[in-house]
């Protein structure tokens, strides 16, 4: 579903229309994995879907099932791929201002690949 304030020159927007480099992973009809160009962790990788989706809470109201199903996968084999499975890994997302959401366009991060601190000390 089209949202209606969705910025369209956004990083990851541009990405998706191959206007930006980025270091893909996976790719499909829904979705793109690709590197975290400032990485805070050994593996950082950023899950997007390809509607325009602002944050999660986009996402969840509004991309259909196939979308979300689609998703959700690719970041699980996006991992496996990455080798995290053994070791562990994080998913995040930030979702609007209070989480410090910098681009407003839904993704997760994967983060991995070594220890990681608590999230919440
Ligand atoms: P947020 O703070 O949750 O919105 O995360 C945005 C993420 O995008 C950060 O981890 C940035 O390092 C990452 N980022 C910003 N610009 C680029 C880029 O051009 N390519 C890949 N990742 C980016």
């Amino acid at each position: 579903m089209t949202e209606i304030n969705y910025d369209d020159n956004n990083i990851f927007a541009r990405i998706l229309r191959h206007e930006l480099n980025a270091d893909v992973i996976f790719e499909n009809e829904h979705v793109l994995v690709f590197q975290d160009k400032f990485p805070q962790a050994r593996v950082h990788l950023l899950a997007i879907p390809k509607g325009r989706y602002r944050s999660f809470d986009d996402f969840s109201a509004h991309a259909g099932q196939e979308e979300i199903v689609s998703f959700f996968q690719a970041i699980g084999d996006s991992a496996r791929h990455a080798g995290l499975t053994h070791g562990g890994y994080r998913l995040v997302s930030n979702c609007g201002k209070n989480a410090g959401q910098e681009v407003p366009h839904f993704h997760m991060h994967i983060l991995g690949g070594e220890a990681l601190g608590p999230i919440i000390s």
